[in-house]
């Protein structure tokens, strides 16, 4: 059945000039399938620089959205259109304007899990590899909004010894991830070496050996002589990290750690998505603007990695 079905999709995908984008967090049949792999920003980049028409991103609404800011000729298509991020729908560009009059001389970075109206009203982008560097480089004079997830502001904040005007989001998966989880895991692997993401609360990463986003955990996995980590992030990341180190054993934090919106994905919603052209993901010009300009200053302080 699969098989018919890969296919089917292969043969949609070449006549749509299409490319597949996964994040690290899909299903691993849709890793599988996927043309590249990665982290949202580094998806979105890659697919700026294809020359295919159409974009499928398998991943959630703020991905697409900025695919489609960065790739304003092309299609993009998210094949669930329900496909959402809890910790993006923590602020609205409301609250950010409000929060801004509250404090009128700051400036605002936002991750780049926001909405594309949430990055229209910030100066900076950033990413979770790249959210110290990004806030380094601003004026010491000046106070910082950093939105939305407060755990990765935190984690900010004590790298750069700034502070920082935080919003309380959170990611519902990384939250779940608790110090009894790290300790048990820890007890049984006592040789594993503990990879946490910096969404994770703060009693995790301070039992962690690293905090690294996604794309930094397979840099570090690949160049490490360790043969067995711990990864504090969401499941489907083992995925990748076995794929790139099949001798290498990787336990998840925990198994509860499952972003429900990343595994609304299917191989037969990207089969309709691609046979319907749906659902396409269009971000009105005037916002995609603004937050292009964001997204733009963040890759000037410093490329994305
Ligand atoms: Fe949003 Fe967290 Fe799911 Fe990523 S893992 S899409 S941040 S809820």
């Amino acid at each position: 059945m699969n098989k018919q079905l890969l296919e089917k999709i292969k043969q949609l995908k070449d006549m749509r000039n299409a490319v597949i984008l996964a994040h690290n967090y899909q299903p691993g049949e849709i890793q599988d399938l996927a043309d590249f792999c990665g982290d949202s920003l580094g998806l979105s980049i890659k697919a700026a620089e294809t020359d295919a028409e159409v974009i499928v991103f398998c991943g959630v609404q703020f991905m697409a959205e900025t695919a489609a800011i960065l790739s304003p000729q092309k299609t993009v298509l998210l094949p669930d259109k329900f496909a959402g991020c809890p910790l993006a729908d923590m602020i609205t560009a409301e609250q950010l304007r409000q929060l801004k009059q509250e404090h009128p001389d700051a400036l605002v970075v936002c991750y780049v899990n926001s909405s594309a109206e949430v990055k229209a009203e910030s100066d900076y982008c950033c990413t979770s590899a790249n959210a110290f560097e990004v806030v380094n480089s601003l004026p010491m004079d000046k106070q910082i909004i950093f939105v939305p997830d407060q755990h990765l502001g935190r984690f900010v904040i004590e790298k750069t010894g700034r502070e920082l005007v935080l919003w309380p989001g959170y990611c519902t998966s990384h939250v779940v991830i608790t110090e009894e989880d790290i300790k048990n895991t820890k007890a049984k692997y006592p040789d594993a070496v503990v990879m946490a993401h910096a969404e994770c609360t703060e009693p995790v990463k301070e039992l962690a050996d690293e905090i690294l986003s996604t794309s930094q955990m397979l840099r570090y996995t690949k160049a490490s002589s360790a043969k067995r980590f711990i990864v504090s992030t969401e499941v489907g990341m083992i995925c990748p990290l076995e794929k790139q180190n099949p001798k290498a054993e990787f336990i998840a934090a925990s198994e509860k750690a499952i972003c429900p919106n990343m595994k609304k994905i299917t191989l037969e919603k990207v089969l309709w998505s691609l046979e319907d052209m749906q659902h396409e993901i269009v971000v009105p010009k005037e916002i995609a603007a603004k937050a292009k300009r964001a997204l733009e200053r963040m890759v000037e302080i410093l490329p994305v990695r």
